[in-house]
C-alpha cells in the first residue's frame, strides 16, 4: 500500500532532490551577485528596468 501526501492546497510534496539543489544554487548565486555588485550598477539596472516598463520617474 502506498500513501501519497498532499497539502491542504493539493500541492505535490515529492519534489526531486536535484530540483531543490538547483533552486538553492540559483538563489545563492543571485544573492551573492547582488551582495557584491557595485551600488551604481545596481541602481542603473533598476532604473533601466523602470524605464523599460514606461514608469515615469523623472
Ligand atoms: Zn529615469
Amino acid at each position: 500500500m502506498t500513501t501519497k501526501t498532499t497539502t491542504a492546497t493539493g500541492a505535490r510534496t515529492d519534489v526531486n532532490l536535484a530540483t531543490i539543489l538547483f533552486v538553492a544554487f540559483a538563489g545563492a548565486t543571485i544573492l551573492f551577485a547582488v551582495g557584491f555588485a557595485n551600488a551604481a550598477v545596481m541602481h542603473d539596472a533598476a532604473h533601466d528596468t523602470r524605464h523599460s516598463i514606461s514608469f515615469p520617474c523623472h
